[in-house]
């Protein structure tokens, strides 16, 4: 969705600038989770344990908000609560993952240490340790953001798509957008959420643009039992992830790169997935099929992995989000609720964490 817009009266919503095109592929692979990419230990040093804390309990309460948004719209999306199985990698070994529980215990955050005995076991995985916990959920992205569109419209928003922005001012009288049709909108507030790409007035030099690359293979791929209730990602740079769909294909993701344009090359789409293919087989011991689908997308990030969110400086009632990281569906909540505090007036105790000038005071 790119822009909410609201000038009193009524609410529009731009949600893209371009036509749909038939059969293309929702980059999402729709693991909602409640684990931020830095894990709380770590990022404790980085913005201090009060704040990291306040964090992760805040993606955690936004796992719990979308499952009684989808419940109580009677969205249809195949949403499900899972727990989350944490692997350790080469990233983050046995003794971090024992500090990582540690710490989210001390948090109010439940999870599990699983000993390398008790992974395999249960899971049948060669890991040194894992970290289980609950707060977890997986859904189809395209019926879910399609039912909240409808839930909207429903309740007077706007719907404009396809439809460009190309420009933005902010003035004492309001904020004016220009489109590419040559019409102009004016708002009283704007809500820029144009995911990896934004105006130019709305950029933030702690954004930053990664490529990565995903594979869903065939329905009814034969996968262990427990993948029915589990989504897994590992401690590992660059991390692989996965979760079984309800109609039994497995996505999964990973080898990220630190290059805004990587995702194009024809190439590397064919080696990566192969990669992310080749580890999912060593990981769980088994034979996978050819995938159905292989794609690749860029996505925005920030080095602490908590994505930016509020007022955009120097323009005023202007608001963007961005750099949601691999966690865009629980992002997404936490910046609807502080944006939609922030035009009601009563603010947000956690707007500091996510600010856009945050650490520059
Ligand atoms: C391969 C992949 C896997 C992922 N897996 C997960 C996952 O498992 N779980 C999870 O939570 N997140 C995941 N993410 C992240 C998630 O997809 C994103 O964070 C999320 O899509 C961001 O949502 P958004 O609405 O902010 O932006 P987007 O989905 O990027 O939507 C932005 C919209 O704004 C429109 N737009 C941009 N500029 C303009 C303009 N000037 N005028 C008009 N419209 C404009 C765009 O056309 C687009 O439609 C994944 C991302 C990728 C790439």
């Amino acid at each position: 969705m790119a822009h909410a817009l609201a000038d009193g009266r009524r609410s529009i919503l731009v949600v893209d600038r371009r036509e749909p095109v038939r059969g293309s592929t929702l980059a999402s692979t729709a693991m909602i989770q409640h684990e931020i990419d830095i894990p709380l230990h770590r990022l404790a040093g980085m913005i201090g344990e009060e704040k990291a804390r306040r964090a992760w309990r805040r993606s955690a309460r936004a796992v719990e908000q979308l499952t009684h948004i989808v419940s109580d719209t009677g969205i249809s999306c195949g949403f499900e609560r899972k727990k989350t199985l944490f692997l350790a990698g080469d990233a983050y070994g046995r003794r971090a993952l024992h500090t990582e529980v540690e710490a989210r215990h001390a948090a109010g955050i439940a999870a599990d240490f699983l000993a390398a005995a008790d992974l395999s076991s249960t899971f049948s995985i060669d890991r040194t340790a894992a970290i289980l916990s609950d707060i977890s959920a997986s859904g189809n992205p395209a019926q879910m953001a399609a039912g909240i569109l409808r839930a909207s419209a429903g309740q007077g928003v706007e719907i404009a798509s396809p439809l460009e922005i190309t420009d933005m001012r902010s003035t004492p009288q309001g904020v004016f957008l220009a489109t590419a049709t040559g019409a102009l909108l004016s708002a009283r507030h704007v809500v820029f959420c144009s995911g990896y790409e934004f105006l130019e007035a709305v950029a933030n030099k702690d954004h930053a643009i990664v490529s990565t690359w995903a594979l869903a293979t065939p329905p009814a791929t034969k996968l262990p039992d427990w993948l029915g209730d589990c989504i897994v990602w590992e401690g590992a740079d660059p991390y692989l992830y996965f979760r079984r769909t309800r109609d039994g294909r497995l996505i999964a993701g990973g080898e990220d790169e630190e290059s805004e344009d990587a995702y194009a090359s024809p190439r590397k789409l064919k080696s990566k997935t192969r990669t992310i293919r080749r580890k999912l087989e060593a990981l769980l011991d088994i034979s996978l099929p050819e995938p159905d689908h292989i794609w690749a997308a860029p996505f925005g990030t920030t080095r602490t992995g908590l994505p930016l969110i509020g007022r955009v400086p120097g323009h005023e009632n202007v608001f963007a989000v961005m750099g949601f990281g691999g966690n865009g569906i629980t992002f997404s909540q936490i910046a609807a609720e502080i944006v939609s505090a922030d035009i009601a007036g009563h603010g947000d105790a956690d707007a500091d964490l996510f600010a856009l000038t945050r650490g520059k005071t």
